[in-house]
């Protein structure tokens, strides 16, 4: 029998769009795209770090339940992996990233009580439907047809 590590893993369904806010200065109280108010809610973020960490985070977010949106300031994010990163790997601080997608509170408790393979982890994860991106121009006059 022929049992790869490299089989296909099995994840959850697709749940939820992600916005990595890139802006210091712009917390998104509203959303960037219908114009709602935002509310504060925490997800289980779900985080490969290169070459083969997989970490999770419970964090407050930014979320419009109009578009099914998470939003994550890029800064705050990167300041918790570089903490995890120092803790648990420290060869992989600042190196890249991605967020995968989220997990039910119930299965991250677990992750902090027991042992789980990042196997296991990824196949109780939802994945993004997509990640956004929005660019934000300074107010101002901008030449016709831009
Ligand atoms: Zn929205």
């Amino acid at each position: 029998m022929n049992n790869t590590p490299e089989a296909k893993i099995r994840t959850r369904e697709a749940r939820h769009y992600f916005f990595r806010n890139p802006y210091s200065d712009m917390a998104f109280t509203r959303c960037p795209k219908c114009s709602a108010q935002t509310k504060i809610r925490k997800f289980c973020l779900v985080i490969h770090v290169e070459p083969r960490n997989l970490f999770t985070l419970n964090k407050s977010c930014r979320y419009c339940p109009n578009c099914d949106l998470i939003i994550v300031k890029k800064a705050e994010l990167e300041n918790l992996l570089h903490a995890i990163c120092e803790l648990a790997a420290p060869d992989s601080i600042g190196n890249d990233y991605f967020v995968f997608g989220t997990m039910d509170r119930k299965d991250w408790k677990r992750g902090q009580r027991e042992e789980v393979s990042q196997r296991e982890a990824l196949s109780c994860s939802y994945p993004f439907k997509d990640v956004w991106i929005f660019e934000v121009r300074p107010a101002g006059w901008y030449p016709e047809g831009e």
